[in-house]
Order: C-alpha cells, then sequence, then structure tokens
C-alpha cells in the first residue's frame, strides 16, 4: 500500500504511549495522519501523550495486545500498523526471561494477524541485538549473527526478535502481508525511562543527582545513539511508503562513542561532579553477562529506501534530554517561590 502523506491514514501503533511510541504519535499527527496509540500502561505512560492528547486526530485505548482479540477489533480500518509493543530493556530481560519471551512473541503474532485481515501495512519493531555479538560493524541485514547460549538469557530477547523477523517475511511471503521489520540500534530522547537500565537516562539522572556515573565493564564498549526524532521520521517514511516488504531494515545513527566518552560527555554537559566509577558485568547484571563490545548500523538500505539522515548529533540530543529532566525541578523551585 502507498500511503499519501498529505491525504492523511489511519495509524495504528502499539506500544503507543511508549518512548518511541508517544514520539512517533506526534510526529504522525503533525503530517497528516490520524492515530490510534495502543498500550497496557505496563512500561508506557498517559504523559508521554500530552501534547497530542485532545487532538481530533489522536485517539488512545488501553489494551492488552498480547491477548486475543483486542488488536484485531482496534485494527478495523487501519492503513498501517506500527507494532512497537515489547518486553524491552537488558535488566528486564535478564530479570524476567519468560515474560519476554511470551510477550514478544505473542504480541508480534496477533500484530501481524491484525494486519492480514484488515489488510494494512505493517512495520514490526525488531532490535540490533539481533547481531549478537558479531564483530563485523557496521552491521548491515543481511550479515550473519552470532547469539550466546541460551542459558544465558540476554540472548532470549535477541532470540525472539528474530523469530518476530522470521514471522514478518513468513506474512508476505505465505499471505501477502505487507510487512518490514525495523532493527532498531541505540534509540535516546526525552520520554525515555530510566526504569529499564537504558544507559543514556541512567548517567543523565546520576549525574544531575550528583550520583557516581556507573560505568559497567571497563566502558570501552561503544556504541552509535539515535535521536528520537530521527528514529519517529524514518518510522513515518517508511509507513508512507510502499517499500521494504518482507525486508528487514536496519535504524540508528553513525558516530560510534564509548561508555566511558559517553559518562564524560553527560557529566561536562550537566556540569555535575559525579565521580565515574567501573562496575563489573557480573554486579551490573548476572554472573557470565555478555556484553556487545562493538555496536554501529549501516543504514544504506534505508537511505535507498526513503529520503533519510539522522540529523541530530549525540550533544543535540543529550542537550534536549537533560533540559526535559531539569524542567520538573525548575518548576518545583518556581512553584516554592
Ligand atoms: N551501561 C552502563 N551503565 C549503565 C547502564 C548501561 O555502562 O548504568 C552500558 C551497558 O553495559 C552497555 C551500554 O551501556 O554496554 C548500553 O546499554 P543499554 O542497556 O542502554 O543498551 P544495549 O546494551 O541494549 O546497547
Amino acid at each position: 500500500m502507498f500511503v499519501n502523506s498529505a491525504s492523511g491514514a489511519r495509524f495504528v501503533i502499539t506500544g503507543g504511549a511508549g518512548f518511541v511510541g508517544s514520539h512517533l504519535a506526534e510526529t504522525l499527527v503533525a503530517r497528516g495522519h490520524r492515530v490510534l496509540a495502543v498500550d497496557d500502561l505496563s512500561a508506557g505512560d498517559r504523559a508521554n501523550l500530552a501534547t497530542v492528547s485532545g487532538h481530533p486526530r489522536f485517539s488512545v485505548r488501553v489494551g492488552d495486545v498480547t491477548r486475543p482479540g483486542v488488536l484485531d477489533q482496534l485494527c478495523y480500518g487501519a492503513d498501517v500498523i506500527v507494532h512497537l509493543a515489547a518486553a524491552v530493556g537488558v535488566r528486564r530481560i535478564v530479570d524476567q526471561p519468560k515474560q519476554t519471551i511470551r510477550t514478544n512473541l505473542d504480541a508480534t503474532e496477533r500484530a501481524l494477524d491484525a494486519a492480514e485481515r484488515h489488510h494494512a501495512r505493517i512495520l514490526i519493531a525488531s532490535s540490533s541485538e539481533v547481531y549478537g555479538k558479531s564483530e563485523a560493524t557496521p552491521f548491515r541485514e543481511q550479515d550473519d549473527v552470532l547469539l550466546g547460549p541460551t542459558n544465558k538469557s540476554r540472548w532470549s530477547y535477541a532470540a525472539s526478535k528474530m523469530i518476530g523477523e522470521f514471522l514478518a517475511m513468513a506474512y508476505p511471503r505465505e499471505s501477502g502481508v505487507d510487512a518490514v521489520s525495523m532493527r532498531f540500534f541505540n534509540t535516546i530522547g526525552p520520554h525515555q525511562s530510566a526504569r529499564y537500565g537504558m544507559v543514556v537516562p541512567r548517567f543523565v539522572r546520576q549525574a544531575l543527582a550528583g550520583d557516581p556515573i556507573t560505568v559497567y565493564g571497563d566502558g570501552s564498549q561503544t556504541r552509535c545513539f539515535c535521536d528520537v526524532r530521527d528514529v519517529v521520521k524514518a518510522i513515518a517514511l517508511l509507513g508512507e511508503s510502499p517499500a521494504g516488504s518482507g525486508e528487514v531494515v536496519n535504524i540508528g545513527a553513525h558516530g560510534e562513542i564509548t561508555i566511558l566518552e559517553l559518562a564524560k560527555m553527560i557529566r561536562r554537559i550537566t556540569g555535575s561532579a559525579s565521580e565515574i566509577v567501573c562496575v563489573p558485568y557480573d554486579r551490573a547484571y548476572e554472573p557470565g553477562f555478555e556484553d556487545i563490545m562493538r555496536r554501529a548500523p549501516d543504514t544504506s538500505k534505508l537511505e535507498r529506501m526513503i529520503p533519510w539522515r539522522p540529523r541530530y548529533t549525540l550533544e543535540d540530543t543529550l542537550e534536549a534530554i537533560i533540559a526535559h529532566e531539569c524542567v520538573p525541578a525548575a518548576q518545583a523551585a518556581i512553584a516554592g517561590d
């Protein structure tokens, strides 16, 4: 299906009150689309949707998309389903592998069934975790993947996302569903919760509180952090485009940075006096935890599909996150005057 952005399509976003989902809802409404956000509010928050709540082209439903029938009903008349609802965060995956596997598999299957029944294009959230420990950076979609053994629960997330990708290729092949898998790399921005262990919101909060900044391992591992505004632009363009059915596409930024450099950068931008401490992996996660030492995307496939390049630098994004984190403190100070 080709959706002309000017004409306005009907989008359903699962996980619509979450970090990426809420930014996407805002962007899609601004691009003239109608948006229904579905969320069970287990990780998402209605407050994330404050800027679109009450807009005539936006609505939200509280519902568990892993339950049979829920999505099927809500997707009636949908042109595009963006399936973002998932159990996320390495911390949660290590602590609750059973729930992670079940949530990710059940929700993806129901979302694809809904797309099939309602003839909607569907974009499925996958993850750069799928590349596992591969050292062939920057990662390309057709590269081999290298996962660790099944007794290390971290890899259950990658495996559940891989099954999601296999399904998102099987449905186009067997049932003619228009499905694309999006492999997200590290995405950051305002509204990202520190609850699930993600590094940037944790470091920012630690720095602002003057607490030690906890670098896991020796901090030499690298990541590329993409601004959520760039990520949702890519999702919106993919939703509006006919490109990529039955394919997998990377979405991420290019500048690689070590986690130790990241800690220093956040300390500098916040003006914090926090000390930076190294925490061994087995204390941070679990004994035998395996980190991914380098992770960087090759986004040339995405850039061939849609007119997209990441716009924001890491400094721009960190400044936006820090400003957002400081707003409640500033408001409290004004209220106290
Ligand atoms: N990390 C860290 N301190 C923290 C949280 C995470 O040093 O308080 C590290 C983590 O070990 C990893 C990197 O930061 O090497 C990115 O972690 P995150 O969980 O944000 O994403 P992912 O591991 O999925 O890339």
